[in-house]
Formats: structure tokens, sequence, C-alpha cells
């Protein structure tokens, strides 16, 4: 994979997976069920995993919710973080449950003692903070009207959380500076990372929809990843959290920073195409995305499905696999080289099975 020059931040270690120093933008979601619903909440993060998400969230609204923690942890495998505001008792009772992360924010989880209570706690279980600062609850943004102003505003806070961290010498800092405005928030983040080093959660907060949230996280991430900041990444959307997941693999792999297994290069299709390509491409689709779940494509796999051969073949070739089709049958190509001629309903067919010979 190509990567962009990346910003050097601090390597910090989340229950075992890396974030920052250069390591892969892992990919986050958070659960919406009950957390005090420990078996709810153990089925969803499931479905996470398979999705592929590498650290999940779960708020923590109350100290029941807290008491679930030891159960949800013993039953998935990836790193937990534990969602908590305004009680530090929360906070306590789920590092002693044995969370691997705390997302707080030191200004409004109690005095300053109590924050020194917390800090110590926290590094006696080697577990990192998340400072994450949001737009919608800090009430000092509404003193501005331009979004320069908004993001220093946002930025300022969060370096002022750092501080309080600092003081009493804890290092293990995660943060995320997020609005649902992306020039506010690619703002922050930029004025945040040329002040200090800790790893970047990047996020467009309350971002929509599936489709409408999708599109705006993209153009906000995209922006911050390609100026190569960003450590981890949650795709926040109105929605199932697995479609999280999925927008995440899915933009990370457009921007080139991971490499999700299968990248599907197809055209629009317009009037010379014979075929159904659309019905094509998203059963192809379906079925591999399928196959990454589980775990059956190691190897990173460009797959050009074409609709007619103005640009069909150019792009099969510069794919590992691809189909430029014609009227009713398509061009198979393998490494740039023509190796026969498929029939239109048999193409989903042949790209799994070649898919899954590529990987074996
Ligand atoms: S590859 Fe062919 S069918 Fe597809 S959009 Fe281009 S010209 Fe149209």
């Amino acid at each position: 994979m190509k990567f962009y020059k990346r910003i050097e931040t601090r390597k910090i270690n989340i229950g075992g997976v890396i974030i920052g120093g250069g390591s892969s933008i892992a990919v986050q979601s958070m659960t919406n069920t009950n957390s005090r619903d420990w078996k709810a909440t153990v089925r969803q993060i499931r479905q996470l995993e398979e999705a592929g998400c590498e650290i999940v969230r779960i708020s923590l609204p109350d100290i029941e919710s807290a008491y679930s923690v030891s159960r949800i942890k013993k039953n998935v495998k990836i790193p937990l973080v534990a969602d908590i505001h305004f009680d530090y008792t929360i906070a306590l009772e789920a590092i002693k449950q044995g969370v691997d992360k705390l997302r707080i924010n030191p200004g409004n989880i109690g005095s300053k003692d109590r924050i020194g209570v917390l800090v110590k706690e926290a590094k006696k279980a080697r577990i990192p903070i998340r400072i994450g600062v949001n737009a919608g609850s800090l009430k000092k943004i509404h003193n501005f009207s331009d979004n320069s102003s908004r993001a220093k505003a946002l930025s300022d806070a969060a370096i002022e959380h750092v501080k309080i961290l600092e003081k009493y010498n804890f290092q293990d800092i995660v943060v995320s500076l997020k609005a649902s405005n992306i020039d506010i928030t690619v703002k922050a983040y930029k004025l945040f990372a040329s002040k200090r080093n800790y790893p970047l959660h990047l996020g467009i907060t309350e971002a929509g929809s599936i489709f409408s949230g999708t599109i705006k996280s993209a153009a906000g991430l995209g922006i911050m990843m390609y100026e190569g900041i960003g450590d981890t990444v949650r795709v926040s959307l109105t929605a199932n959290p697995v479609e999280e997941v999925k927008a995440a693999y899915s933009l990370l792999q457009s921007m080139e920073l991971r490499n999700s297994g299968i990248e599907i290069i197809s055209c629009p299709t317009c009037s010379r195409c014979e075929i159904d390509l659309i019905k094509i491409v998203s059963e192809i689709e379906k079925k591999t995305f399928a196959m990454k779940n589980l775990k059956r494509l190691s190897k990173p796999v460009k797959v050009a499905l074409m609709g007619c051969i103005v640009n069909g073949p150019g792009e099969a070739k510069d794919a590992d696999l691809g189909i430029a089709g014609g009227k009713n049958m398509g061009i198979l190509f393998k490494n740039g080289e023509i190796i026969g001629k498929v029939s239109p309903d048999k193409w989903v067919a042949k790209i799994i099975s070649m898919v899954k010979d590529y990987n074996s």
C-alpha cells in the first residue's frame, strides 16, 4: 500500500492494539445497545468483530452499566473502551472491571483531587485515556461566529484537558476534536496536531445516515488523512454500527491507507453496456465482503468489472483480475493478460472462484 506521509505521533497501546507511531489507522466503532444488557452488547460487539472492527467503545451512563464491563470483556476479543461523563466513580469501576481505555473529559469528570485518583488508577492498570472534545458540548464555542475561532476553541479545550492529565505525569493520551461541520473539525485537528503529538482519533460527529453520513465523513476525514493526520477512526453513522466499520474500511482502502482485501473498480455503465453490471457488481461485493469477514482474503486483490471494451480492457489489464463486457460475453483478464471469455451469467461465480484461487 502507498502511505501518505503520516504525522508522527506517540505510540499508545489499547488492550494490545497499537495506535500512533506510524501504525496502521485502527478502525473503531461504538455499540448502541443498552450497556447494562451485557448479552445484547456482546452480540453486537461480535458482529462488529466479524466486520473487522478493531476497538469498540461502549457508553456507561451509570454505575450499573459499569458492572457489566467484565462480563462483556470476557466474551469479546477486541479492546473495550468505556465512555464516561460527569461521574468519576463510574470510571473507577470500569477500570476495576478491566476496561482497556477510558474516554472522558477531565473538565467534566470531577474535582482535581478526583481526577488525580482516576489518573493514578489508570496508570496502575496501564490503560490510556481519550480526551474527547465535542463541539456540541463545548459552550465556549458559541462565543464565536467564524469557523477558525470555533476550531481554536475546540483545540484550546483539548489542550486544557491534556494539561490536566500531564500535570499528573500521564501521557497515555489519545485526543479527538469532533464537530459536525467539516471545516471546523479539520481546522481543529490541524491546529491540535501542530501543538501536541498525541495520537488522534478521527471522526466527524453526528454525520448522519448511512448515505449522507458516509459521504460527509469521507469528505472530512479524507482531507485529514491526506494531510497525514489520524491514528484511529470512527465513522459516526445513524445506523447499525457494522455500517460504520464497512465505511471506515472502504475509506481507508480508497485512501490507500489500509488493505481490506478486495478493491473493486467498476464503471458507472452507459448505453454501450449490454450486461446488468450493477447487479453483478453488487453481488460480487456482497460475496467478497463475506469472504473478508471469514478471513479468506489475506492477499490484496484488485478486481476490475467494466461494462464494455472502451475503457474496459485498460482498467481490467491494470487490475489483478478483471472482466470487460461485450455483447453476451466478457473478456477475462488476469495479471494484465487475456485468459478467456465468460458469459454474463457466469461472471459472479468466475470472479469469486478466481479471487479464492488468488488467495490460496
Ligand atoms: S466502460 Fe463502457 S459501459 Fe462502462 S461507462 Fe465506460 S463506455 Fe460505458
